[in-house]
């Protein structure tokens, strides 16, 4: 966690985008957070990333798109990583006419 390397995300922000500039603090390493000094306000390391809100580990999902990527049946990866398949997929498995239904 290097606030260095981190900006504000915020679009009304002047400082928004701009890496090095010491505008960014550590807000908590516990919840992995920054503060912008300059409109005061917090963000996530993940924030506008694919890990922003993810309940899955990183790496789980990492590896479940490289998966998709090469082919492999998302019923597979379901039964082998435990994912729900309550939720609605649309990626992969289901035909089109089926989008939004749970993965079968
Ligand atoms: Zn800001």
């Amino acid at each position: 966690m290097n606030p260095q390397e981190a900006f504000c995300p915020n679009i009304d922000c002047p400082a928004r985008g701009q890496i090095g500039k010491a505008y960014i603090t550590i807000h908590s390493q516990k919840e992995q957070s920054f503060m912008c000094s300059v409109c005061q306000q917090t963000f996530t390391t993940t924030k506008g990333t694919l890990f922003y809100r993810l309940h899955e580990d990183a790496r789980t999902v990492l590896v479940v798109i490289a998966l998709l990527a090469y082919g492999c049946p998302l019923q597979a990866i379901v039964q082998t990583f435990g994912l729900g398949t309550s939720a609605p997929c649309g990626i992969g498995g289901n035909p089109p006419g089926n989008r939004g239904k749970p993965c079968n």
